[in-house]
């Protein structure tokens, strides 16, 4: 399918020289949304992930999906301050600004093979700090998943040779 056409461009958001891809269009069209989970599902299997990860907050409406296609957990990498829990945090930047991101200390287990998945890949920030995390924990990265990936911004070299799947390149 060519999910480009589902995507929604809108220049000049949330910030001037931004070029925002929209995922909403996508989301809200059903067999759309169905078959791009389940091209990150091949991808999922290939590399034999059994759990995924997804930062807040878009990385839950790809990460959620993905792993209940797959029938294996699901682990929310959230802002800093919203897990109950006992948590690691680590600080990063923003295509646009700054952020933090935290996940709980018992959410990973040792030498699980974890998957990554985020709507965009932009500047990889997100992705490198979501990395670092797993790996705190002691999970293994086995790959990440995206709906979009901005070539231009070159996130990939965050990510060194762990496997990068995007369905939609700019
Ligand atoms: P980064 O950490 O730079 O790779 O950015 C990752 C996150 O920022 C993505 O998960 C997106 O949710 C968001 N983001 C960054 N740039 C854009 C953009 N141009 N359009 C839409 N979302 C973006």
């Amino acid at each position: 399918m060519d999910f480009k056409q589902y995507i929604r461009v809108i220049p000049d958001f949330p910030q001037p020289g931004i070029r925002f891809k929209d995922i909403t269009t996508l989301l809200k069209d059903g067999p759309a949304y169905k078959a791009a989970i389940q091209d990150l599902a091949v991808f999922a299997r290939e590399v034999q992930a059994d759990v995924i990860a997804g930062p807040e907050a878009r990385g839950f409406v790809v990460g959620a999906p993905l792993s209940y296609e797959m029938g294996i957990g699901f682990v929310p990498i959230r802002k800093s301050g919203k897990l109950p829990y006992e948590s690691i945090k680590a600080d990063y930047d923003l295509e646009y600004g700054k952020d933090a991101l935290a996940v709980h200390v018992d959410a990973i287990q040792p030498g699980q093979r974890v998957l990554i998945a985020d709507d965009l890949l932009a500047t990889g920030g997100t992705i490198e700090t979501t990395i670092n995390l797993i790996e705190q924990l002691g999970g293994k990265v086995v790959g990440a998943a995206f709906f979009i990936e901005l070539s231009y911004l070159d996130g990939r070299s965050k990510i060194g040779d762990i496997p990068v799947k995007s369905l939609v390149q700019y």
